[in-house]
């Protein structure tokens, strides 16, 4: 099937146009600009953007796909998770285009879009089942199990504060580096040690493992990162941001790459999906492959503009709905901020 996503869960204007597995076009605008002066992403600035950018983000999707409205199958929208008020521009779009143009639409769940990436991934295997995916982006950090992308993903944990990306954003923030964080991090990083200084790995002791095994938390990390700093500074100590820097993203890197790979010996898992735009972390992508290895895991990584926010993702998603034989959903839904990852797709209308 031909089908047209579109993604605005946070501050990209995501469109997005595959045929079946096929990715034909992806085309991406993102306000990030215009929230650098706030230091993150501002939800009524990026709603407002999404409203400017999406028609000719839309135009620009088709011209490179090579295909007219009338020629789709299907439209799908992103209904959740996200900003309210982003998502709900997208959503108010793909239903005036569904209604329009008489064609089924298919809402459906932001966070299993970003799985469905791997799925364009041409030169890659098929991805196979069960799979484990660590999601880490400027708002989420999740840990799923995949059983089966269009009917059983399981949440096994998320962050129970910051995201990871938000994390590199703040320490960024502390270093005095502009937004967003990760990319400056990452160079400020270069020829840092990263074992320089022990920065605490959130929700890693025993008595985490109970409840928290597979939860997240790096709010304790930032915190300590600017003590740690404050307290050089009233000793008067000189200290290279480099080091900092590094001891920082090692901190997080160890603790999503730890965690992750215990989730796949734990369920007898051998795959690693990665995806969200931190995967552009290289030392990231770097300790994963490494030690997923040494314990026999084959680690996915789709390329980077599948990783990040994109209408694709959204479309290819739609598409498996499609070729399992799901019904369209209903215009019974809205945007859901919080929608949990097993609500694959949201208003399936009851099948006659
Ligand atoms: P969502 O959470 O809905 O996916 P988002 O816009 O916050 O949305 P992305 O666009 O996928 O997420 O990713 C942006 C985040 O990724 C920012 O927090 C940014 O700092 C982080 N990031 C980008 N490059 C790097 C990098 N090299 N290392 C670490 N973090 C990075
Ligand atoms: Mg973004
Ligand atoms: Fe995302």
């Amino acid at each position: 099937p031909l089908i047209l996503g579109i993604e605005t869960s946070c501050d990209e204007t995501g469109i997005g146009i595959v045929r079946g597995r096929t990715l034909l076009s992806n085309t991406i605008a993102s306000s990030m600009d215009e929230h650098a002066r706030y230091g993150g992403v501002v939800p009524e600035v990026a709603a407002r953007a999404h409203l400017e950018a999406l028609q000719a983000a839309i135009e620009a999707a088709l011209a490179e796909a090579g295909v007219g409205l009338h020629d789709l199958d299907a439209v799908a929208v992103t209904s959740g998770p996200g900003l309210a008020g982003a998502l709900m521009v997208g959503v108010g779009a793909a239903k005036a285009l569904a209604v329009g143009l008489d064609k089924p639409l298919y809402a459906v769940n932001h966070l299993v879009g970003h799985i469905a990436a791997d799925i364009l991934d041409a030169d890659a295997e098929p991805l196979e089942y069960p799979t484990v995916a660590l999601l880490v982006s400027g708002g989420h950090t999740s840990l799923l199990l995949v059983r089966d992308l269009t009917t059983d993903v399981e949440l096994l944990g998320e962050t129970v504060d910051d995201a990871a990306g938000e994390a590199f954003d703040k320490v960024a923030r502390l270093l005095g580096l502009p937004y967003p964080g990760g990319p400056q991090i990452d160079r400020a990083a270069v020829g840092g040690d990263p074992n320089a200084i022990r920065f605490p790995r959130g929700l890693s002791r025993a008595s985490d493992m109970a409840k928290h095994r597979y939860d997240f938390s790096f709010s304790g990390l930032k915190t300590a990162v600017a003590r740690w700093m404050e307290q050089q500074k009233a000793q008067g100590n000189e200290y290279s941001p480099a080091d900092v820097a590094a001891s920082f993203r090692e901190a997080v890197v160890d603790v999503l790459v730890t965690k992750a790979l215990d989730a796949c010996a734990q369920y007898g898992v051998p795959r690693l999906l990665l995806g969200g735009g931190v995967i552009a972390n290289k030392r990231l992508r770097e300790v994963a492959i490494e030690r997923a290895a040494k314990a026999g895991v084959t680690v996915r990584i789709p390329q980077l503009s599948l990783c990040t926010d994109n209408g694709a993702m959204i479309a290819a998603l739609a598409a498996e709905l499609v070729m399992s034989g799901r019904q369209p959903s209903t215009l019974a839904f809205g945007a859901d901020s919080t929608l949990p990852v097993t609500e694959i797709q949201v208003a399936e209308s009851v099948g006659v």
